[in-house]
């Protein structure tokens, strides 16, 4: 039984921790990194090795198979994966796990000049633009924006777009208002509902046009496609056993999976059980034995990190303190360690 992994971040690790059998990941990195470290890594406040780590000898200690490429397009019929690195070209599998994660949800005219932290490579230009910046407008005040633009208001003047009407949309009033006051005492610029048009040598904006030296792009995941796939609005489409096809599963941020609210989030937690549920999964389908669908986590929690400030937010419960800081530093250090050897 052949099985391959596509992409080795958050999901397919978690995956391969999970899953004990011959397995293959095929991946253009051998680094687990933890994305949740990027704002303080743009900021310069912590460096490239305190936030990733090397995957070969936990791979060596698994008999993991590694091939560096990235996969292209997948043929179902002949249930072969495809790249443009000629000597890897045609990897065939019984059972292949897409976790190839997101990118930028939002496209508006001219953001192909804008930064991003989605992954390490694209923070790493990010922390050397910003670094000699003035005045850096973050665009989308989800999680990741917030925190960016908290770090970086130590040492550049920063501007918030937010096209809703608050900061943290999809979060209560309550972790709304703590974290406004936060920014705004940092000195963060709060511009809301207001909605980016067009990047130029100037930002045009529902309010009016902004000037910039850099633009950080923050306005949420959907996941990456990969040809051969079916994909939806926020992702590759999958069924309720997070399958994209025969033999075929699909995870974390790449997947489009429906929850009971809609559409489940694009974050690690949800990521890693995804990858269970799919580990176990394939050991039932190879026994011919029923398993109950995939359910999302119903009312999950968050961690955001302000410089040494952090709350947990949890449907309408907010929670602030030395213990949550403490907590998302535990979390953090633990997603790294799992993969030490
Ligand atoms: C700035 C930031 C902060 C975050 N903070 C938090 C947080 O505090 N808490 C939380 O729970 N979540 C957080 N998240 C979200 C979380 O990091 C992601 O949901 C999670 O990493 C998704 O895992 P993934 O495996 O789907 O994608 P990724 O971890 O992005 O991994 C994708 C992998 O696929 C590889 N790949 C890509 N394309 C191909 C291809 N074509 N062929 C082969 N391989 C490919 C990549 O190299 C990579 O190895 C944050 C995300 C960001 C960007």
């Amino acid at each position: 039984m052949k099985v391959v992994v596509v992409g080795s971040g958050t999901a397919g690790a978690e995956f391969l921790r999970h899953y004990k059998g011959e397995v293959t990941v095929v991946s253009p990195t051998k680094y687990l990194f933890c994305q949740a470290l990027f704002p303080s890594y743009v900021a310069g406040k912590i460096e490239e090795d305190e936030l990733k780590v090397d995957l070969q000898p936990f791979f060596e200690h698994r008999g993991i198979i590694f091939r560096k490429c990235k996969v292209e397009f997948v043929k179902q019929k002949c249930k072969t994966l495809f790249s443009k690195v000629k000597t890897v070209r045609g990897i065939g599998y019984d059972i292949c796990i897409i976790a190839i994660g997101g990118t930028n949800g939002v496209y508006v005219e001219g953001v192909e000049k804008t930064l991003s932290i989605n992954d390490f490579e694209s923070a790493k230009i990010a922390r050397k633009r910003i670094e000699k910046a003035k005045d850096v407008v973050v665009v989308g005040s989800g999680m990741s924006g917030v925190e960016v633009a908290y770090e970086i208001s130590d040492f550049c003047n920063v501007t918030l777009i937010e096209a809703e009407k608050r900061v943290l949309p999809n979060m209560c009033e309550k972790a709304s208002k703590y974290v406004k006051k936060l920014l705004e005492n940092a000195g963060v610029d709060i511009l809301t509902s207001c909605k980016v048009e067009k990047i130029s040598d100037t930002i045009m904006t529902s309010c009016g046009e902004i000037e910039f030296d850099e633009v950080l792009w923050c306005t949420g995941i959907v996941g990456k496609r990969l040809a051969g796939l079916k994909y939806g609005k926020y992702g590759i489409l999958v069924n309720s056993s997070l399958k994209a096809g025969e033999n075929i599963f699909v995870i974390g941020d790449a997947a489009e999976v429906k929850s009971k609210n809609g559409i489940a989030t694009k974050t690690a937690l949800e990521a890693e059980r995804q990858a269970k549920f799919v580990a176990k999964a394939i050991k039932k389908d190879i026994k011919n034995l029923e398993y109950k669908p995939f359910s999302t986590i119903e009312n999950p929690f968050s961690i955001i990190t302000l410089g040494n400030r952090a709350i947990l937010v949890r449907g309408n419960t907010v929670i602030s303190g030395d213990i949550v800081h403490k907590l998302k530093n535990y979390v953090v250090r633990r997603f790294l360690k799992n993969f030490e050897v």
